[in-house]
């Protein structure tokens, strides 16, 4: 024992910034050789869902809450959002709140704007039936919004859904707006898989869902992933389909592909790192 040396502890040393994950990422890498280059903002590398269904809630298809409990508790360290970790500085992990918000007050029947989603989430922030779970850049994590509407715009939409951030009890905070895409046809790529036994109005949110999903935990302020167009991660890849994905929990879906900027291409899915 004795004469032998002193192990140095080098692996105690802190290691720089600067370096690369030990999976294959492009994590910090914003080379102008890329299509999608890092824009330097926070990530959802960990994420939190949050569900609130406002107006008429006969007019959601009657499995939609059980079907979206479903997408998001199977959603985290699956297939699908492994395609997603290159873009981060650790493999993506999402859970689901486990609890989702009725609101059954009147909701507009034309488009919400931003200002709109963001008040009608930060309402029940403030009421304590949500917590308050914002952008946190030093860690990449952060809750995820998601408002589901009875509504699908009457007035002319460019979308079936989108992203964006807002502020709320001064912190930014990540929202989705999901209005109801099993109410027009315009948002229907066709039932190709017949994946599961939910009704073909809540599988139409699979995708539309996931979309947005992907997109905010890649970009969740609008300035980390994407490329000079403004296009995200799932804007590259809309409505383009492979093969049905099953999730985590054992459900599968009719999911749009997701861009893999490490591939060059879309993909459906990725095995673990
Ligand atoms: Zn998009």
């Amino acid at each position: 024992m004795s004469g032998q040396p002193t192990p140095t502890p080098s692996m105690e040393v802190a290691q720089p910034l600067a370096v690369q994950p030990d999976y294959p990422s492009l994590w910090g890498q914003s080379t102008s050789t890329q299509e999608v280059p890092y824009h330097r903002g926070p990530v959802l590398q960990s994420s939190r869902i949050y569900a609130i269904y406002w107006g008429d809630q006969t007019a959601f298809p009657t499995d939609l809450y059980a079907g979206m409990d479903d997408f998001f508790t199977g959603f985290g360290s699956s297939t699908y959002a492994n395609i997603l970790d290159e873009y981060l500085p650790a493999p993506a992990v999402s859970q689901f709140y486990g609890s989702d918000v009725v609101d059954n007050s009147t909701v507009p029947t034309r488009a919400l704007s931003r200002g709109k989603v963001a008040k009608e989430i930060c309402t029940y922030i403030k009421s304590g039936d949500l917590p308050l779970d914002p952008i946190d850049k030093k860690n990449n994590d952060g809750g995820v919004y998601f408002l589901f509407t009875s509504t699908f715009p009457t007035n002319r939409v460019n979308y079936c859904a989108w992203h964006s951030h807002a502020s709320c009890e001064g912190k930014s905070i990540a929202i989705a707006y999901i209005p109801n895409v099993s109410s027009t046809t315009l948002c229907d790529p066709g039932d190709m898989y017949q994946t599961s036994t939910y009704t073909y109005g809540t599988r139409l949110y699979g995708t539309v869902v996931a979309h947005e999903l992907a997109e905010t935990i890649t970009d969740p302020k609008l300035n980390a992933w994407h490329d000079r167009h403004g296009s995200e991660v799932g804007d590259k890849c809309a409505w383009e389909f492979q093969s049905p994905v099953t999730l985590t929990n054992n459900v599968a879906w009719q999911l749009q592909e997701e861009w893999s900027d490490l591939g060059n291409t879309c993909m459906q899915q990725q095995s673990t790192p």
